[in-house]
């Protein structure tokens, strides 16, 4: 291998809204193209990836259709997630990397069923596992599918791509004095609003020790360059 990993066992979290990259709506196939070849780079060094896609680039719950009852818009969403599953699989499957989705929801025609043991095996084989329609319940996040599969198949890592490099004191794109924190407690990510991502997700993080790192999805960084950014540790 061209370099020693850092870790052998991630979990990526992929939002929606990273994989529309400069659209409104839907996946960006550059965008699609670049991911998958970096997911292609860290495979080729050994390292076991499992992904967790959102899915906020086609429908985020009740907030996407007036009228509609949470726990139904919450389903359209974990059905949008599976959507971006099986275009970053086409992707990755174009790239040459061996591939499983698995989704929380059952749909065999088109995925495996979540099956966890299934899926440490495919992880041990080589295959990168995409998880597909979040937690397969309603009043969560893909953020918290994330962190509960991170701790199943023992993820050693949290690795959280998202539009900036780090978390910021305030968001970056307004305001140009933004402070980028080199490294966070789980408690100031909970108290101090600083949108990482939930609570839920945080504390299932820091209660199975799982460090969360946030990165550009945007910028093609070598590994090296990718350790300098954000954390949020215990
Ligand atoms: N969702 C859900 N349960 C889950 C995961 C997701 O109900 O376990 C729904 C929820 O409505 C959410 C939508 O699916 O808004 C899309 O997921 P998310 O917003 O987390 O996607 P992202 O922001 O990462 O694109």
């Amino acid at each position: 291998a061209p370099y020693e990993p850092k870790y052998k066992t991630v979990m990526l979290k992929v939002s929606g809204e990273a994989l529309m990259g400069p659209h409104g709506f839907g996946v960006d196939p550059q965008v699609l193209l670049s991911v998958a070849e970096e997911v292609a780079a860290a495979t080729q060094a050994g390292v076991r990836i499992a992904i967790v896609v959102g899915g906020g680039n086609f429908f985020r719950g009740a907030d996407s259709l007036e009228g509609l009852e949470r726990a139904t818009g919450d389903y359209v969403g974990m059905l949008a997630t599976v959507m971006n599953a099986l275009c970053l699989q086409s992707a990755l499957e174009k790239v040459g990397v061996e591939t499983r989705v698995q989704t929380a929801i059952e749909m065999r025609e088109v995925a495996e069923p979540y099956i966890r043991r299934r899926a440490i095996s495919h992880l041990q084989e080589g295959r990168v596992v995409i998880f597909g329609a979040g937690t397969g319940n309603p009043f969560f996040t893909t953020d918290t599918a994330a962190a509960l599969r991170a701790a199943e198949v023992n993820a050693e890592v949290f690795l959280k791509a998202t539009k900036v490099d780090g978390v910021y004191d305030s968001d970056p794109f307004k305001n140009p004095n933004a402070r980028r924190y080199d490294q966070l407690s789980y408690r100031q990510v909970c108290f101090d609003s600083l949108n990482v991502m939930d609570e839920t997700a945080i504390t299932l993080c820091k209660e199975n020790n799982i460090p969360v790192i946030v990165f550009n999805i945007m910028v093609r960084a070598s590994p090296v360059e990718r350790a300098g950014l954000s954390r949020c540790f215990c």
